[in-house]
């Protein structure tokens, strides 16, 4: 082993051991519920926190925070589980990544030329009324506006939150549009979170699905693993999913703080009904911007069978600016992650390009040719290796 080599061993980070659990941070205003209470998803759904006067019953609120969401509310919906809002750590006051994630920030009215109420176009891709197809062999069903927490750096922010509902003969339309057309292959169920459906519309949704011929891949997208794990303790749920596995559940973990004995138990029970899972990070500005905070995550959840999928460039979600960071921090993650943690753990790092250009996928340059034919590649600790391709 060379001295670089041992130099990047040391820089390890420290591996998170063992998960703690919401329902033993949960605070004081939830001290008198019971395990059972807080483990029920109907419990934790009806108790989700939407005003700046419901919000600081459980934590303690800076004057610009009410302020924001009071302003910024009517504007970009506020909503976080009491699940969710128990991870925060009140030590890290303002910079709390999980704060970071659900309390409204001032910031958020900032307007910025480049950023979109449609970031990545969807609408100019719309099939039907509520569906989206950008690429030839995939279609994204858009089937809720509905979550369990409103996300600060959501993508579709301006749409989720919204009062009125996605009509079943709106889903039913892209549902009949997917079915006339064999060059769909791979339907994406999104929103808004599908798992904020009934279970009856969610059954109905992977049954029809499942019955046309043509499609190999149904993806589900959610969120609620790590926001309101809860959700996937109802057994009448699992059921559905296994009826119709394999369903390839995306969900969203941004930092290491959410994953939780909760989010872990979701997570097993998703498995359990035959679920594949992958998880979409979004790089944010100072929540998870550095190698050491990806590789915890992304240990964390191949731990618990959740495989690293993609690391998403901040889309210019209207916003958001405050979040977003260069593309060479995103690269410089990436370059950290290899050679510390295996291929498992290391996701493609995207940026999905405005206005429905698509995904590019970006990974640092390891190879220079030179002009007799060698070329240099440089491995994960620096080193310059020479490689030779055959005669
Ligand atoms: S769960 Fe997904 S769709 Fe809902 S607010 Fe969060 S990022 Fe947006």
């Amino acid at each position: 082993m060379d001295s670089r080599e041992s130099a990047a061993l040391e820089r390890r980070p420290q591996v998170m051991t063992s998960l703690e659990s919401s329902y033993n941070r949960r605070p004081q205003c939830w001290q008198n519920i019971s395990k059972t209470e807080w483990d029920s998803w109907q419990w934790q759904w009806r108790h989700r926190l939407f005003t700046a006067d419901d919000i600081a019953r459980a934590i303690d609120l800076a004057p610009d925070e009410i302020q924001a969401i009071r302003e910024v509310a009517p504007i970009f919906s506020a909503a976080v589980s009491p699940h969710y809002v128990s991870l925060i750590r009140r030590e890290l006051g303002l910079n709390c990544p999980i704060r970071m994630q659900c309390i409204p920030s001032l910031r958020e009215l900032e307007q910025h030329r480049e950023l979109s109420k449609d970031p990545l176009g969807e609408y100019r891709h719309a099939v039907t009324s509520c569906s989206f197809r950008r690429y030839p062999d995939r279609m994204l069903i858009y089937t809720t506006h509905e979550c369990a927490m409103r996300c600060r750096h959501c993508t579709r922010r301006s749409r989720v939150g919204l009062k009125e509902q996605i009509s079943n003969e709106a889903i039913a339309d892209a549902i009949r549009h997917i079915r006339k057309n064999d060059n769909i292959r791979d339907v994406l169920i999104s929103g808004g979170d599908p798992l904020s459906l009934d279970n009856r519309t969610i059954g109905w949704i992977l049954t029809e699905l499942r019955q046309i011929p043509h499609i190999d891949v149904i993806r589900l997208c959610t969120r609620m693993p790590c926001t309101l794990p809860q959700r996937l303790n109802d057994p009448e749920l699992l059921d559905i999913l296994k009826q119709n596995a394999p369903i390839y559940v995306n969900t969203q973990f941004n930092h290491p703080f959410e994953m939780t004995v909760e989010s872990a138990a979701a997570l097993e029970n998703l498995r359990m009904a035959g679920c594949i899972l992958g998880n979409q990070s979004v790089l944010l500005r100072g929540i998870n911007d550095d190698g050491c905070t990806i590789e915890m995550l992304n240990r964390a959840l191949l731990r618990e069978g959740c495989r690293p999928y993609y690391l998403f460039l901040c889309d210019v979600a209207q916003g958001t600016h405050h979040f977003r960071t260069s593309i060479q921090c995103g690269l410089n993650i990436m370059q950290h992650l290899r050679g510390r943690v295996s291929g498992l753990a290391i996701p493609h790092f995207v940026i999905d390009l405005p206005d429905g250009y698509g995904k590019v996928d970006l990974c640092p340059s390891k190879v220079t040719a030179t002009p007799d034919g060698t070329m240099h590649l440089c491995n994960w600790f620096g080193a310059d290796v020479e490689y030779r391709d055959p005669e």
